[in-house]
């Protein structure tokens, strides 16, 4: 993967691309952004670039030794570190440090999840940059840079990857996963301009199960007189599966959708326009605010606290079905 591949990131992109060229990339180079926003993926490409034996200006030619090597597990001058289990210990820097001193071609050490290199990984990380040898690039990727220490973090050119836009993200999906739009659309307004969750949510064989099941909830509730038991029961169904944030998520981008759609009588932005007639004359625009409003507070009391999950979707559906008409 090179630059001209991955979406987004103009500003990274632009000062990547001129630094290679320039021959100036810094020995310690920071990705922070959060899971998903694509670090992995923009750090690669920049291993491979600074690898490439006949790269001309920014771009890795593609067939050298080095760039075959990427597409079979990665050359060796490509020192790849992620944490065993929960640390990532000095005894997996000891094993490469050797070949960090040998002359010659660059070598590029990756530090998946950075932040969770032990203290003494980090001392050994630390005296390395304090003078790095000729021709070693470490790049470091991290969701939580402010758990790094400060010396290690004063000595690296830090970058922070941006949210794609909604635009950005349904390209990827058409264009790599080739994706019907109205689908690319959807899951990139539940991505949150993370690519790396829209290729996730885009191979997820659950997603179609968990979209109507959120479509079911509404149906429900616009049916009159659904007998409380019915709706304990799916309060019990709801609380126990583990992806309730997500279907939460999903139940309330669909009665968003129906806002939109109540308030501006177009079909077009209905993710499935078959969906039109579940919104008129079942809800009006300021019972689904409401809906909305609900939803979001009781995701976020899911999300962030030890709430009793069923009683706290026992009540969101009960309020819900009273904003239904
Ligand atoms: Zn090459």
């Amino acid at each position: 993967m090179s630059f001209k591949e991955l979406y987004g990131q103009e500003g990274l992109r632009h000062t990547l691309t001129g630094k290679l060229i320039a021959g100036r990339v810094s020995h310690a180079v920071l990705l922070c952004g959060p899971p998903g926003s694509g670090k992995k993926s923009w750090g690669l490409a920049l291993a491979r670039a600074l690898l490439c034996s006949r790269r001309e200006g920014a771009a890795p030619c593609g067939e050298c030794a080095s760039c075959r090597q990427f597409q079979t597990g990665g050359p060796p001058a490509l020192f790849h570190l992620r944490p065993q289990g929960r640390r990532l210990g000095i005894d997996q820097l000891r094993r490469i440090r050797g070949k960090f001193y040998l002359e010659g071609d660059n070598r590029v050490c990756l530090i998946e999840e950075a932040e969770k290199m032990t203290a003494e990984a980090c001392a050994s990380l630390l005296k390395i940059l304090e003078e790095p040898p000729r021709g070693l690039y470490f790049i470091l990727l991290t969701a939580r840079p402010q758990q790094l220490p400060a010396t290690i973090l004063s000595r690296c050119q830090r970058f922070t990857l941006q949210p794609l836009s909604g635009a950005a993200i349904a390209g990827l999906l058409m264009e790599k996963e080739g994706l019907a739009p109205e689908r690319a659309q959807l899951l990139s307004r539940l991505s949150k301009g993370l690519p790396g969750l829209a290729l996730k949510l885009a191979g997820s064989e659950i997603f179609e199960e968990q979209r109507e099941k959120a479509a079911g909830v509404i149906s429900r509730m616009a049916k009159k007189n659904q007998p409380a038991r019915e709706l304990l029961s799916q309060a019990e169904e709801l609380a126990a599966r583990e992806d309730l944030p997500f279907l939460l998520e999903l139940l309330y981008l669909t009665c968003r959708d129906g806002l939109l759609f109540l308030l501006c009588r177009n079909e077009a932005l209905l993710v499935n326009p078959m969906e039109a007639g579940r919104w008129t004359g079942t809800v009006s625009p300021a019972g689904l605010e409401e809906a909305m409003l609900l939803i979001q507070r009781t995701a976020q009391q899911v999300n962030t606290t030890n709430v009793n999950r069923r009683l706290a979707i026992e009540a969101m559906l009960l309020q819900l079905q009273r904003r239904f008409l």
